[in-house]
């Protein structure tokens, strides 16, 4: 299946200059969902996971069907203020100033094996940020991957050692 054809691309969005990598079409074809469900799984291959982290909030519509089929348990990683238990938060610079990401501090276990997942990798910003929060708590990053990643902008770089995969590649 070639699932680039489920990506529509929005020109401007959210703001001028950008192209909006949407997601939706392939989120609205059932095939499209089971085929990218069984290709990231693919991309992780027979590693043992324990948790599988996914980031607020295009993270959130398959890190848990991995989670289920890799018989770990999901976490997510959510903008401040939104997670309603004691959380560890990581701070991270932005092009213009700064946010930060959260996580229950119960989320992760010392020694977890841990997989991140987003949709898309731009500059690395979030995940470099959802692994630190990570590291932070004992846990042992055994792959990020993504559904698409924007190779010009190098977020690569920025997850350094860890194992990075992505499906499509821009
Ligand atoms: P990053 O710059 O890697 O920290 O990306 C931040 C977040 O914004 C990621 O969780 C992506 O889901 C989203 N994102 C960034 N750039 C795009 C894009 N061109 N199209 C769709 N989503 C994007």
């Amino acid at each position: 299946m070639n699932l680039k054809t489920f990506i529509r691309d929005i020109h401007d969005f959210p703001t001028t200059g950008v192209v909006f990598r949407d997601i939706t079409p392939l989120l609205k074809d059932p095939k499209a969902i089971k085929y990218t469900e069984e290709a990231l799984l693919d991309l992780v291959g027979n590693q043992k996971v324990d948790k599988v982290v996914g980031m607020e909030s295009r993270g959130f519509f398959f890190a848990p069907m991995l989670a289920a089929r890799l018989n770990a348990g999901f976490v997510p990683v959510r903008k401040p203020g939104k997670l309603p238990f004691a959380t560890m938060r990581q701070d991270y610079d932005l092009e213009y100033g700064s946010d930060a990401l959260e996580m229950h501090s119960d989320a992760i276990i010392a020694g977890d094996k841990v997989l991140v997942h987003d949709d898309v990798l731009a500059t690395g910003g979030t995940a470099q940020a959802t692994c630190r929060l990570i590291e932070k708590m004992g846990g042992e990053i055994v792959q990020c991957n993504f559904l698409l990643e924007l190779d010009f902008l190098k977020g690569k770089d920025k997850l350094g050692d860890f194992e990075v995969k992505s499906l499509l590649h821009y």
